[in-house]
């Protein structure tokens, strides 16, 4: 799976000179495809582009010329994979609450959720010596050595099993500053994109399976899905899968016209990705359970693909950030530099008066109203993106 996930040139096309005018996009095409196999190892494709965009972006040129070829290559031998160390016990949603301290070029700490375990290369956060409380104090730092570095235990998970997670404790572990925090958030804000990709991935393949059966499996002396029932199910099941897909590559889009210097894209990108990794992982599992049903009891059975997704797809709204936090971050996002109002004025043409509600009810929001106010914003935006290429039905399932 790894020969065809890199080999692919996933990770290499953005880091090489093949990469052409839209790797973001055929990159996630082609992770797309990926996920829809195999969730899990999604995951570290995942942090070993993080860890080459960070380096790209925030490492000297000596870094980037040691560290980024690996990260990019094809071939196994050559290849490094990623990592993300930044969840402690003292915080996961909480990262200013790190205690990971940072001392003449080593960490000593505790990081509690560490996927892609035995990665090559791994950005870390930890606080320096006498650096302030919070966020702010925490710098952003590339272990590439093992010298310090203890697999303590190996997580036994409910899902995404194909891949490693472990609490990994350090002591004095030499490692090499990156940034600040800002260079983490970069990786961050990169892997719920990636979220966003696997769970219309799974979702995608969940229907997949269930219209595949359906149009075989015969009940009541025709198809089952000649039954209206069961194929009004399925088309909601393709509809919100449709919804959530445009979304997902519209923030795709997004990040490819931000990387080329567009900075109205930018501001939307910074914009959609907490929403879209907030409403497509709450998506995944509703959708999986529902394709799980329409097939009926044999895909409740492990030889079927289903309970794996299942399983899978419930990591799916907590890792990156759980719903809520992605709420949080998508109302700071929105009162910081109201990327918001770029996705209300591509509303506004198609219906003005929802775009005019959601922009009334922002002047007035608190926190507890947060949740409902992405998703109405999330919901129009996808209905917008819908009805701009004709999907009339599909707007019309889902208003
Ligand atoms: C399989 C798996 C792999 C993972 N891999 C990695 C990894 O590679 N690297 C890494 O760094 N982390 C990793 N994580 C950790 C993951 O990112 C965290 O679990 C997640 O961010 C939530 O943090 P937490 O578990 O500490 O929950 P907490 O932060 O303790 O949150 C508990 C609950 O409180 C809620 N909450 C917290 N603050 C607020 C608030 N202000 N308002 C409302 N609700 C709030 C949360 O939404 C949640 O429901 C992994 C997790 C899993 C399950």
């Amino acid at each position: 799976m790894e020969a065809i996930a890199y080999g692919s040139g996933m990770v290499a096309l953005k880091y090489a000179a093949e990469g052409g005018r839209a790797p973001h996009l055929i990159s996630f095409a082609l992770g797309y495809l990926f996920a829809m196999a195999e969730m899990g190892l999604y995951c570290p494709v995942c942090m070993t582009d993080g860890v080459a965009r960070v380096v790209t972006r925030y490492g000297t040129p000596e870094q980037i010329a040691r560290v980024v070829p690996h990260m990019g290559a094809r071939d196994a031998a050559e290849r490094w994979t990623g990592a993300m160390f930044v969840t402690e016990q003292a915080g996961g949603s909480d990262v200013g609450a790190n205690e990971t301290i940072a001392r003449n070029g080593r960490l000593t700490g505790f990081k509690w959720f560490c996927s892609n375990v035995d990665a090559n290369a791994v950005l870390i956060t930890a606080r320096p010596e006498g650096a302030p409380a919070g966020t702010k104090g925490l710098r952003t730092f590339l272990l590439l050595s093992r010298e310090g570095v203890q697999i303590e235990r190996l997580k036994v998970k409910l899902g995404v099993r194909s891949m490693p997670t472990g609490e990994v404790r350090l002591t004095d572990a030499p490692v090499e500053e990156i940034g600040g925090f800002d260079a983490m958030l970069e990786m961050m804000n990169l892997s719920r994109l990636y979220n966003a990709v696997a769970a219309v991935a799974v979702i995608g393949r969940a229907i997949h399976e269930a219209r595949y059966y359906i149009e075989r499996r015969r009940a009541f002396g025709r198809p089952v899905i000649e039954h209206p029932l069961a194929a009004e199910t399925l088309l909601d099941l393709e509809a919100e899968h449709l919804a959530a897909l445009l979304l997902t590559f519209e923030t795709v889009d997004a990040l490819q016209r931000a990387d080329a210097g567009d900075e109205d894209a930018a501001r939307m990108q910074r914009a959609l990705v907490p929403i879209v990794k907030a409403v497509t992982g709450k998506l995944a599992v509703p959708c999986v359970s529902e394709a799980m049903e329409l097939i009926g009891g044999n895909a409740y059975i492990e030889e079927s693909p289903l309970p794996r997704m299942l399983r899978d797809a419930q990591v799916l709204p907590i890792w990156e950030g759980t719903t809520n936090i992605m709420v949080l971050d998508a109302l700071r996002v929105a009162r910081k530099e109201g990327g918001h109002e770029i996705m209300l004025s591509r509303i506004r043409r198609q219906f003005p008066r929802e775009a005019e509600e959601i922009g009334a009810a922002f002047s007035t929001l608190d926190e507890r109203g947060a949740r409902e106010w992405v998703d109405r914003l999330a919901r129009a935006f996808e209905l917008t993106l819908l009805a701009e290429i004709g999907k009339d039905g599909a707007v019309e399932r889902l208003r």
